[in-house]
């Protein structure tokens, strides 16, 4: 049972990446922020149900 995951989170400017990769227990392996220019692991967090649904 595992979901996919469409983003991650940059910790660093708190934006939604797209290019990344996860390793095989979900982690983020790899990942690369345009904006900031992030490129380690422990600079992203996957997205959290507050993250991906709408607080409205
Ligand atoms: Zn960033």
């Amino acid at each position: 049972m595992s979901e996919d995951v469409e983003f991650i989170i940059c910790n660093n400017c708190e934006t939604p990446c797209y290019s990344f990769e996860l390793d095989r227990k979900g982690n983020v392996a790899t990942a690369y922020c345009a904006l900031c220019g992030a490129d380690e692991a422990k600079d992203f967090r996957l997205p959290e149900a507050e993250d991906v649904e709408d607080q409205g």
